[in-house]
């Protein structure tokens, strides 16, 4: 949306500047607002970056802008607000007439009104009705008020949990910023109706397990009722679900409900990439929101995924949009600090890796509004989900048994603030992306030798498959560049290559299993004349799949593909 800030900061200039007779009906009007709609939002001069850091600590800051700081506060939060002695205006609640409700659930599912919650809750089970096979509906857990908490969880073979990486969206924690949860409902349309059309919608639903919760916060978006009047940011406790996860420099942070709930969902999950939207501003924000003077081990990394978003959006959006900050990319504390945050919870408890996107500067976007707010970001919305594909990707086995092993997983020289990953214990299976370089990583476990895998080369949009076993006592690690194919693309359609010069001359037997350890596919005294092996994989149904070589030396290559 074009944005308004150099209106607002022209208006709120002559605002600022308060008499103390002023204060005390300024004091009466944040009760009202309070009582009459659940919340008040305030604005008060920047006090400066350590001032702001001591009043976030207190009170939820919502955002930093043009000088201004906005607070929604909720009826908690107002004694400690007056006891800082701001200087502040009160911002007077407007009821969101463009936020205008759908008649009924066709209605809502042309994307330019907001559903009632009866209509979202129809929606999310019709998408499950209409894809049985794609798309199944789980619960995180209960609101406050007993409002389900709702995921869609959408891959193909959707009823089974297949070792694909997890990945993760989720929408509306604040209640009152409107346009996420309608927009994450319409991914999870779009997706399932272009699931089997060969673009990259098909890449994701087949080789990855996409896991949407629209409506983090029913009962702030639904404050009021059925319909959306009056949205309040926090949940019914009054609690701003985005300062309210575990953190280490707060650990005066008890999760409330919601958040409880959403923990336990997330621990019981292997999510490796994860989005959680907003609004009322226009920025993706990514780890870390807590410290300023930390860099995360992968700011680069994180600066270049968030980069592409924004960029792609721009390719499709009005000018102004999504232009904050550095062209709508920031590393959180360089904006402002916050504690019990999600995304740093996620990125530092959890070995996830999340950003924070902030889709409109206006909460309550007009529902007219919403099919070009689509438009600007779906295609990001896509595409930031591709990056679970690339980087390492791994199996962790014991070397003796080939059961698989719960590892952890150090990139040697790099990996600082808990920004290892581990394999999963049932699969063995892990995910570490990185951006492009040479790499060197460990993987060790209780009652192993720890390995080292050195030379691992990661180039853009490729994804470097190993298989390491683990043993008591000597090493069976296959080494990068040694007994590892490099395999292309990714995902691959009808046929991968491989990189074969080092067999040239060779005779290879060629193995290709499922993910459930089933071979699909044979092919023995395969001849190969030159650099680059080609196979044949249009037979094969999408997937991930293991390849395994084996050359007249009885020496054994592994690699993984997408179909
Ligand atoms: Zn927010």
């Amino acid at each position: 949306m074009p944005c308004k800030k150099h209106i607002l900061i022209i208006i709120l200039t002559g605002l600022v500047i308060m008499a103390s007779a002023q204060e005390i009906a300024l004091d009466e009007k944040l009760f009202e607002q309070v009582e009459k709609y659940g919340q008040a939002e305030v604005v008060f001069e920047y006090p400066g970056y350590d001032q702001l850091n001591e009043i976030g600590r207190l009170i939820p800051v919502a955002k930093l802008e043009e000088g201004m700081v906005y607070c929604v506060l909720s009826a908690s939060d107002i004694n400690a607000f007056l006891s800082l002695n701001l200087k502040f205006k009160v911002i007077p609640r407007e009821p969101g007439k463009a936020v205008e409700s759908a008649m009924s659930v066709e209605e809502a599912m042309k994307w330019d009104l907001y559903p009632t919650y009866g209509q979202y809750d129809t929606i999310v089970h019709k998408l499950a009705n209409d894809y049985p096979f794609l798309c199944r509906v789980d619960t995180i857990g209960e609101s406050v008020e007993g409002r389900l908490i709702l995921a869609l969880k959408i891959s193909d073979n959707v009823h089974e949990d297949e070792n694909e990486p997890e990945v993760f969206y989720t929408a509306n924690m604040h209640g009152d910023e409107l346009q996420g949860f309608v927009l994450m409902l319409r991914l999870a349309e779009h997706l399932l109706m272009n699931a089997a059309n060969g673009e990259l919608e098909q890449a994701l639903v087949d080789s990855l397990e996409i896991w949407i919760n629209p409506l983090s916060n029913p009962d702030g978006t639904y404050h009021r009722g059925d319909t959306i009047t009056y949205p309040t940011r926090a949940n019914a406790n009054g609690t701003d679900l985005n300062r309210n996860f575990p953190d280490p420099l707060n650990p005066s942070i008890v999760p409330d409900v919601e958040n409880v709930a959403m923990i336990d969902f997330m621990r019981s999950r292997n999510f490796v990439l994860s989005a959680n939207f907003h609004s009322g501003y226009e920025v993706l924000n990514f780890p870390w929101d807590r410290w300023l003077s930390k860099i995360p081990a992968d700011s680069v990394w994180f600066y270049n995924i968030c980069r592409k978003y924004a960029d792609t959006v721009h390719q499709h959006s009005v000018a102004a949009y999504m232009d904050s900050y550095n062209n709508g990319v920031v590393r959180g504390a360089v904006w402002y600090q916050i504690q019990g945050g999600r995304q740093d919870y996620v990125t530092y408890e959890l070995q996830g890796r999340e950003v924070t996107v902030e889709l409109d500067d206006t909460k309550e976007t007009p529902a007219a509004q919403l099919p070009l707010l689509w438009d600007y970001n779906y295609r990001s919305f896509l595409g930031y989900l591709e990056n679970a594909f690339y980087g390492i990707h791994g199996k962790v086995v014991d070397g003796n048994t080939g059961e698989p092993v719960g590892a952890k997983i150090f990139v040697v020289g790099h990996d600082k603030d808990s920004s290892h990953v581990y394999s999963d214990p049932h699969t063995g299976m892990f995910v570490r992306m990185l951006s492009p370089g040479t790499w060197n990583i460990t993987v060790s476990a209780p009652g192993y030798d720890t390995r080292a895998v050195n030379g691992i080369t990661i180039t853009e949009s490729q994804q470097e498959f190993i298989t390491v076993k683990l043993t008591g006592t000597s090493s069976v690690t296959d080494p990068p560049g040694e007994n590892k194919l490099r395999i292309w693309p990714v995902p691959a359609a009808n046929h991968i290559f491989l990189d074969a010069g080092k067999f040239t001359g060779s005779r290879l037997s060629v193995s290709i299993f499922n993910q459930s350890g089933m071979l699909v596919h044979e092919m023995k005294d395969l001849f190969v004349e030159d650099n680059k092996l080609e196979i044949n994989i249009s037979h094969l149904s999408p997937g991930y799949y293991i390849i395994s070589l084996t050359d007249q030396g009885g020496r054994n290559y592994t690699g993984r593909f997408i179909r």
